[in-house]
């Protein structure tokens, strides 16, 4: 890989390479953008192919979040890291993540770890033994915990505004919203929207959530044959890549008019999401949809969190989707577009101010 070519061609800041041979750790840290603040982004954990997977995987993930954090109105840039797995070998899971965290407290804050794919809440605990630059640790006075309810939340309110768009009111009393996958998150937001008189349908491929789901009076669906039934929403909060040549039609023909979920990536690809929009359904950008787990970590580093004031600015999920169906609007694109575009011009209007000279200039780990 040409890697400064590849850092040029989306204006990457920073990737780094970690080594600890004493304990095998094999870190890439990649810090995308930090105009709007310290690069936030989880630790994968996770074997790959080859090196050069496990960077662009670094990479491609940390750009992603500094669009989320920046569609999501939060001061924090991008970053990610992945760890290579080795299965081979046997290590010390405690030294390795400490060996980690000392690597990431001599970043001095440009960049915040927590949990991601293979990482865990003890895993968070290892690291902040070596470092304050961690989010989601059981051990850390004011900590967060369990994202998913966040999550839950913000696909709610933000599925609220696409229904505004789509019908004209943003409730969901007697909507029929068809779920896919009723996991940690998809079932709360079940929950949330038959709280409001909406008729859910839900799949899973497991006996266990479905009998959940059933048991908590929604409509059950085989997962095999989703779009059978009639529905104005489609939630996906399962897996990505849900909306694609095979689903496309199906999703038009159930007589779906919002897509709205949890799950990361719904459009295979990017024409997906011009084909949903020549068809006339509302889609809400899955990556600030699903932002509220990000955002109640992120208000650990206000002092402590205060699920209050997360909460609130969980909320705020329904003002920025409702600012994406704006600049749709205004610049005659799709939303999946327009959420970057929110983001790029949030960066570039913010990244104006730094022209300005501020000694010890303030940000979210020096509040
Ligand atoms: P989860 O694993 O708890 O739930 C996913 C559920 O989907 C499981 O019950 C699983 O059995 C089911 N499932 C898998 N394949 C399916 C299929 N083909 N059809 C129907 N059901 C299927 O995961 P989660 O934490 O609820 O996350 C759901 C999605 O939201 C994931 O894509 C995740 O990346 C994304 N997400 C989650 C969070 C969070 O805070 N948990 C935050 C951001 C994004």
């Amino acid at each position: 890989m040409d890697l400064f070519k590849a850092l040029g061609d989306h204006n990457y800041e920073q990737l780094i390479l970690m080594n600890d041979k004493e304990t095998g750790l094999k870190a890439i840290t990649c810090i995308h953008d930090t105009t709007l603040g310290p690069g936030l982004g989880g630790t994968r954990y996770w074997t790959y192919e080859n090196e050069e997977d496990a960077i662009e995987d670094a990479m491609r993930l940390a750009r992603g979040m500094t669009y989320k954090s920046a569609a999501s109105g939060l001061s924090l840039g991008g970053a990610k890291t992945v760890i290579i797995k080795d299965t081979e070998k046997k290590v010390s899971e405690e030294a390795m993540f400490r060996a980690f965290g000392r690597f990431v407290e001599g970043l001095n804050g440009r960049y915040i770890t927590a949990a991601d794919v293979g990482t865990t809440e003890i895993i968070m605990d290892h690291i902040y033994q070596e470092t304050n630059y961690v989010a989601g640790t059981g051990l850390k006075p004011g900590t967060s915990g369990n994202p998913s309810p966040s999550t839950a939340h913000g696909v709610y309110v933000g599925m609220k505004a696409a229904a505004k768009k789509a019908f004209g009111s943003d409730s969901l009393e007697g909507r029929r919203i068809l779920i896919e996958g009723v996991g940690k998150v998809g079932f709360l937001l079940a929950e949330k929207v038959m709280a409001e008189g909406a008729h859910v349908i839900a799949s899973d491929i497991f006996e266990g959530p479905r009998k959940r789901a059933q048991e908590a009076g929604c409509q059950i669906v085989d997962a095999d044959d989703m779009f059978s039934v009639q529905a104005d929403i489609y939630a996906p909060c399962a897996l990505g890549a849900t909306v694609n040549d095979d689903t496309i039609d199906q999703i038009k023909a159930a007589g779906i008019k919002v897509i709205a979920g949890a799950a990361n990536n719904q459009l295979a690809e990017p024409r997906h999401g011009d084909k949903i929009d020549e068809l006339g359904m509302v889609y809400a950008p899955d990556y600030i949809l699903n932002a509220g787990g990000l955002i109640q970590v992120a208000d650990e580093f206000n002092g402590g969190y205060s699920a209050k004031r997360a909460r609130m600015s969980v909320d705020r999920i329904y003002d920025q989707i409702e600012k994406v169906f704006e600049i749709a609007e205004r610049d005659g694109i799709p939303t999946y577009m327009a959420a970057d575009r929110l983001a790029e011009e949030r960066i570039a209007a913010v990244r104006g101010t730094r022209r300005i000279f501020a000694r010890d200039a303030k940000s979210i780990i020096n509040r």
